[in-house]
């Protein structure tokens, strides 16, 4: 198994990955409901009523301390208000006096306590840090003749006694309170019932939802993976669809259509460009193995001027093969550049000369128009290649007015070097495209005049790998300008 098959068998479908996390928030869900509201219910309702208790010990004692306050009516609003037993007892000399009460009718235990019982539940709050004691009951029914009953059932009832001792005035007191209550079992049973069908139903609905989400999304995403393999089994023509019912998988679509066309586009050149380079390879070839036979078996051929063809022939295609190869290395980042700095000026002096047959033979104009020398921190060989290739380029296309000026112009610290040429010019939507891999305005291929037809990618490559910054300026018709910069460089050695 390879090393990418197995990192995808330890992947998970998107599907599955959907439908698990939606069941693990389900269960935690339901767990966190069953919790609170069946398990913890019946201890929620006791603390409330605790502290329901505990508010009314609070006030009852604060109105032991406020000589104002009647206790007795305190006492019965208290029991009225909450269905307690409530009973105020003072503590002195160790007896329990009973000083105020409101009583109700029902199976209170405090009601008939038995003074031991007093006793025990005072000693119960008197070992209680904060002096109250509470102690849950089960109800038994009181019965007249001290038999306090058996019988316990499912609705069986429970009850608090609720101990605080109080101190004011020099003086003990304690609070009695007592509160009976019905327990939610029958509650919590109806609640567990509910809850297993809530379980059932919400499962699945979850299932349900699942099933539906990943349908709607897992399969558009389904169907651009199936577009996508086909672009990478070398299908550039593909229709990728343009609405996928997502945004985000839609951009998706759209992208990997833009990517299709622009592999499709890069195919076309590539294969053009292949065409072209057979061509031009073959066309030198030709006419040295042409002329060599000539010259072999034709007596009278073999001239200077033969030959001179097929040294010409030669070197444009060792020119041709060396830009291919430049072409390359290149577009592929493995080239080193050597900066050095250099005058500028007097380099491209230099390079002028050797148009200097273009001048006389082709009656061109090529001039080159210059204020003052500047030095330039570049890879001076390079530099020159570029040159070579824009001036290539004005006489390629230069048409019928051979008019070529090259232009240095200082501006900004930086200085521009212009090609212009007064020939045919290029249309504003091809100008984009030009710097292009492959690219070619004439769709016919034609054989350079001069150069190997290379060029703008190799200039493009070259001025990017020195961060320059380039351009051209065209106009059908009236012929075009290509120009660069590169910052000035100020050398005291080479002045
Ligand atoms: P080639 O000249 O072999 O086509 P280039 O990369 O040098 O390759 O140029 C790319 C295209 O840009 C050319 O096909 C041509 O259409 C256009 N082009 C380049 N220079 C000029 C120019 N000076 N005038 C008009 N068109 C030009």
């Amino acid at each position: 198994m390879t090393n990418k098959e197995g990192r995808k068998s330890k992947l998970r479908s998107l599907k599955w990955k959907l439908l698990f996390s939606l069941a693990v928030f389900t269960v935690v869900v339901l767990v966190v409901v069953w919790v609170f509201q069946i398990l913890l219910l019946g201890r929620f309702y006791e603390s409330a009523k605790l502290r329901e208790l505990d508010r009314a010990a609070d006030d009852l004692s604060e109105s032991l301390t406020d000589p104002r306050a009647d206790l007795g009516v305190e006492a019965a609003v208290y029991a009225e208000e909450y269905q307690m037993y409530v009973r105020i007892f003072c503590h002195e000399f160790g007896a329990m006096e009973e000083i105020a009460a409101a009583h109700l009718t029902g199976d209170y235990y405090i009601r008939n306590i038995s003074s031991e019982n007093i006793d025990r539940l005072y000693s119960m709050a008197k070992a209680e840090k904060n002096g109250t004691y509470a102690e849950r009951r089960t109800v038994k029914p009181w019965m007249p003749d001290g038999d306090e009953g058996t019988v316990v059932t499912a609705d069986e009832k429970k009850e608090i006694v609720f101990v605080r001792i109080v101190h004011s005035g020099g003086s003990e007191y304690v609070v009695m309170l007592n509160m009976i209550y019905t327990p939610l079992n029958a509650t919590v049973s109806t609640l567990n019932n509910q809850f297993v069908w809530i379980c059932g139903i919400v499962i699945f609905g979850t299932l349900i939802f699942a099933a539906i989400l990943s349908k709607t999304i897992v399969e558009p995403i389904t169907r651009v993976n199936a577009q996508a393999k086909k672009l990478g089994e070398g299908n550039f023509d593909i229709e990728l669809e343009k609405d996928m019912g997502y945004l985000e998988i839609t951009e998706l679509s759209e992208t990997l259509d833009y990517a299709a066309s622009e592999l499709s586009r890069t195919e076309n050149l590539r294969r053009e460009l292949m065409a072209n380079i057979s061509h031009d390879l073959r066309t030198p070839l030709t006419m040295i193995s042409g002329y060599g036979e000539v010259m072999r078996d034709i007596p009278g051929e073999n001239t200077p001027e033969n030959i001179q063809v097929i040294i010409d022939e030669s070197t444009h295609l060792s020119e041709l093969v060396s830009d291919l190869l430049d072409l390359s290395k290149i577009q592929s980042g493995n080239v080193r550049y050597s900066f050095d700095v250099f005058d500028l000026t007097a380099a491209v002096g230099q390079a002028m000369d050797r148009y200097k047959k273009f001048k006389v033979h082709e009656g061109y104009s090529i001039e080159f128009l210059s204020s003052e020398h500047v030095n330039v921190k570049a890879d001076r060989v390079r530099m020159l290649q570029v040159v070579y290739n824009l001036i290539n380029n004005a006489i390629n296309y230069s048409g019928d007015v051979k008019e070529i000026r090259v232009e240095q112009t200082l501006r900004n610290g930086c200085v521009r070097i212009a090609v212009s040429d007064r020939g045919e010019g290029i249309a504003p939507e091809n100008l984009p495209d030009i710097w292009d891999r492959y690219y070619k305005v004439d769709r016919v291929h034609r054989r350079a005049t001069v150069g190997t037809g290379l060029g703008l990618s190799i200039v493009k490559g070259i001025l990017e790998g020195h961060n320059a910054r380039y351009g051209v300026e065209s106009a059908l018709g009236y012929g075009s300008t290509f120009w660069f910069e590169l910052p000035v460089e100020e050398n005291k050695e080479t002045e």
